[in-house]
């Protein structure tokens, strides 16, 4: 980590604002706000403030995301956005995405007491929801910006039958006009985001600038067998289910890292999910359900690992005399590149600056991934302790955090340049 220094961005007030959000939680679950909850709102409203007192134009606009607007001296000029998202997971932590938004925010005050008066617009937005909601839907805020929330989405219930089009009415948004794109005057879009892996700290980088993010892809697989008598069934008669699931397990692991070992970026494959009927030690397990979560930066990476998957499972069925009756993508999303222009103007700002940088994918999901369907998009990762996040215990260092914000600050700068000359 580079030493403190004079940074173009007051790492302290940063700080500072950052905590203050932070005590805005659920008392007794730290650090709590879910979106659309009273608490949330709460937060909001501190922020909408902190936006208003550094001389931003305050707004919710239809999919009712927080902006707070600084008009440029170029009328003809398109906007530039920063920003992240205020919510949390339940007994999240302090960083994860709050950072992005107090960093937006600390970029442009910054900005405006150096004197420095942009062409373009510059945005701070703090998208809605990012985080999975009590409505079944993440990135709310960002897939309604970027056209991307289905009449289906808008009709998802919550516990108590609220519909996510009601609850975005509910926090100042009108889902009803969310149909198609709802920006064609973005030029850029910045976000600052704790890493939430170790590979920063790990390698003694201060700043990753993002390549892509990953796409994700669910497979849901059913082995089904026959339960028999666990001390009467002879080994060679059994059916069971869990040997062909235990096999496939290794197999998905080995192919994954077999698959990143070959250094074409970013991949990650999981099963997480073991469901084993009618799991009991004295039956012979009829059926297994499993579920494995793969994410790629390359769809070709992605799909090859789904013919591996299906071709590799359909064999292991057979070798365990069980069948493979279900084999499905429970969800699939496109991996998302970073804009290669706003990489290297991130990277020459970080270069300048003195913070030693390394490319680097997201394998986790970001708004930066629907922003970018609507403009050249692109993220600074700062490293967080123990890579951990999603908890109270996560953490990124003071300086980090403005490390990341001078970096995008810097990058803005050069690229309001470039867009004037
Ligand atoms: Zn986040």
């Amino acid at each position: 980590m580079a030493a403190i220094r004079n940074l173009p961005v007051d790492g302290q007030r940063l700080w500072d604002d950052l905590m203050r959000l932070a005590e805005i939680t659920d008392p007794d679950m730290p650090y709590t706000r879910r979106s659309f909850s009273p608490r949330f709102l709460e937060g909001r409203s501190w922020l909408a403030k902190r936006f208003q007192d550094a001389g931003l134009k305050v707004s919710i606009d239809p999919a009712g995301n927080l902006i707070g607007r600084l008009t440029g001296s170029d009328a003809n000029a398109k906007t530039i956005v920063i920003g992240s998202h205020s919510d949390t997971v339940p007994s999240g932590g302090r960083f994860d995405g709050a950072a992005g938004v107090i960093a937006a925010l600390e970029i442009v005050r910054a900005m405006r007491e150096s004197g420095f008066k942009p062409a373009h617009s510059i945005e701070v937005i703090d998208f809605l929801a990012e985080e999975p909601s009590e409505y079944g839907l993440s990135c709310v805020g960002s897939r309604g910006l970027s056209g991307k929330l289905s009449d289906e989405m808008k009709s998802y219930n919550n516990a108590g039958g609220e519909r996510l089009d009601q609850a975005i009415a509910r926090v100042g948004g009108n889902a009803a006009v969310l149909d198609g794109p709802m920006r064609d005057d973005i030029a850029a879009f910045f976000e600052l985001h704790i890493e939430q892996g170790i590979v920063l700290e790990q390698s003694g980088m201060d700043i990753g600038i993002v390549s892509g993010i990953a796409g994700i892809t669910r497979l849901e697989i059913v082995f089904s067998g026959s339960a028999d008598h666990a001390g009467t069934t002879p080994m060679h008669l059994r059916r069971d289910a869990s040997v062909a699931a235990a096999e496939v397990i290794s197999a998905i692991a080995r192919e994954a890292r077999r698959i990143a070992a070959r250094g074409e970026g970013h991949f990650v494959a999981t099963t997480g999910v073991i469901e084993v009927s009618p799991n009991a030690a004295n039956v012979v397990p009829r059926e297994v359900r499993m579920i494995v979560d793969a994410r790629s930066e390359n769809r070709q990476t992605m799909e090859a690992f789904v013919r591996f998957v299906d071709a590799s499972t359909l064999q292991i069925a057979q070798e365990a005399r069980v069948e493979r009756t279900r084999f499905v993508r429970l969800s699939d999303t496109m991996p998302v590149a970073c804009d290669e222009r706003l990489r290297a103007l991130l990277n020459e700002s970080a270069q300048t600056l003195g913070f030693a940088t390394m490319p680097l994918a997201s394998g986790a999901g970001h708004d930066a991934a629907f922003m970018a369907q609507l403009a050249p998009a692109a993220m600074v990762f700062i490293p967080c302790k123990d890579g951990k996040s999603h908890t109270p215990e996560e953490w990124a260092e003071p300086e980090a955090i403005a490390a990341g914000a001078a970096v995008i600050l810097a990058a803005v700068q050069r690229f309001d340049a470039d867009g004037r000359s």
